[in-house]
Order: C-alpha cells, then structure tokens, then sequence
C-alpha cells in the first residue's frame, strides 16, 4: 500500500493497535495530528520524516485539501505514507475525505481502526456506556460549531431517544449544547460526565447533570480534548470508576 490511513486511538501508546504499530514501523513518512499520543510520536525512528499537519497553539492547522495533496504526493514519489490520526480515523476524523483524495489520484490505501476517544472516555471514567437497566443506545454526535454560529445538533429527536449521548469536540460551546437539551425538554437532573485528557496521565473526570455540567466545566478550567457524556449511566462512575 502507498498510503496507510491509522487510528492512533486516544492517546495512551499502549492502546494503539499492533497492526498500526507495525505498519507505523514501516513508514517513510508520517503525518500526524495534534491528538496522536506524543509516547506514539517519539517511537518513530528519527530517519522517518515526520510531518505535523494539526494545530498548535496560535497556528491554523494544514487545510484538509493540503493534507490530501501532500499525501498523494509523497506516495506517488513511491514512498510508504502513514497518515496517522487521533482515535478511530472515521469517527469525526474526515478520514473519508482524505481518502477521496486518494482515490481522484487512483492511490491504492489501507484503512487500520483504532480505538475511538469517544468509547475510551466512558470506560475511563467507569461509564459503560451501555447497561440494559440504564440506555439502550449509543449516539456519538459532534459538538463543533459550524462556519454560521450554528450548532448541527437535532436537540429534540435525541432527547427523546433516552439512550447514552457522547459529545465531542463539545467543550467550546458546552453551554449552549446544555441549554439546547434543557430547552429541548430533557430532565435538568439528567447524570453527565465530561472526561478530559482520557487515558492520559492528566486524566481529569467530572461528574454533574445537565443542568450543573456547564458551571462544573468553568470552576474546574476544563479544556479541549475531552468527551462529554450525557445519560443515566453516568451514575455509575463513582461505583466503576477510578
Ligand atoms: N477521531 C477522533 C475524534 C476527533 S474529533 C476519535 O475517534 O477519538 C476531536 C475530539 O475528540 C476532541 O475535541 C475531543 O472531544 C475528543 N478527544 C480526542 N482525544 C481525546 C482524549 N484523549 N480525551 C478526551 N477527548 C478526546
């Protein structure tokens, strides 16, 4: 393969898998996200070119097209290309729209999953984030606001739903994801969760309800990256968790 697309998974080297490993062994480049575990970073040999394509702090990250170029580029040049990305590379990685790019350019690729921060967090906090007496369904949904001030969340349909909600990338606009369910008619006392920094050393869990999360996240200066978790399983992280 010329292009190996990888999920890093949330950032503890440990749960990256042995398949992403070996083939992360073999690269020639490697273009990483911000999210990709920095203990992961420092394993690829240093005669590997390593190229970081996220964001840092007061830059811009590297435009997804650019991405996609240089990609193609690189391999069709014959080297091996590892595209390595945090999590899982399909879940709210745009790992589909990079592969297009390599398909325009009839670039043969390999897709290796990895575990996603969005079912890591709950395991982290003690959140099955499943139970059969708790939620019968998992929703994995987006909290990232688009280019209008919008937020692209259908507030009503999920709240009827009951099951477990996972929020990523909700930190910046937490208040008004809240706001939005509270509105939507959800319970204010609706058990929620934000994990920070999950699986990392810097871990921090918080445990609220909807109506308390928002507030919660401001006395403690939660930060980006974290999952938040809306749903009745959460009360099971003070008996599960750590
Ligand atoms: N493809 C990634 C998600 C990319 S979107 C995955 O499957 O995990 C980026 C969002 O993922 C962040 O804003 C945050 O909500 C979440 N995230 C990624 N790594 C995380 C971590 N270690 N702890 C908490 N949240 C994380």
């Amino acid at each position: 393969m010329n292009v190996t697309l990888i999920g890093a998974g949330p950032g503890d080297a440990e749960l990256m898998t042995i398949k992403g490993m070996n083939r992360l062994k073999e690269a020639d480049v490697v273009l990483y996200d911000r999210l990709v575990g920095e203990d992961i970073i420092a394993m690829i040999p240093d005669t590997v070119e390593k190229i970081c394509v996220g964001k840092h702090t007061g830059k811009h990250p590297v435009p997804q097209e650019e991405i996609g170029s240089l990609m193609a580029s690189k391999a069709k040049q014959g080297l091996h290309v590892v595209r390595l990305k945090g999590g899982d590379p399909f879940v709210f990685g745009r790992g589909g729209e990079e592969l297009e790019i390599l398909c325009e350019n009839n670039i043969p690729f390999e897709v290796i999953p990895g575990i996603s921060s969005s079912i890591a967090a709950g395991i982290c906090a003690g959140i099955p984030l499943t139970h059969r007496d708790y939620s019968s369904s998992l929703h994995i949904i987006t909290g990232h606001v688009k280019r209008n001030g919008q937020l692209d969340i259908d507030f009503k349909s999920l709240s009827g739903l009951k099951g477990t909600l996972v929020i990523l990338m909700g930190i910046a606009a937490l208040e008004h994801i809240c706001t939005g369910f509270l509105e939507a008619g959800m319970n204010p006392q609706t058990p929620a969760a934000i994990v920070e920094n999950a699986t990392l050393k810097s871990q921090r869990k918080f445990i609220g309800t909807l109506e308390t999360l928002f507030e919660l996240s401001q006395r403690n200066q939660v930060v980006s990256p974290s999952v938040v978790i809306i749903g009745n399983v959460c009360t099971l992280s003070d008996k599960l968790g750590i």
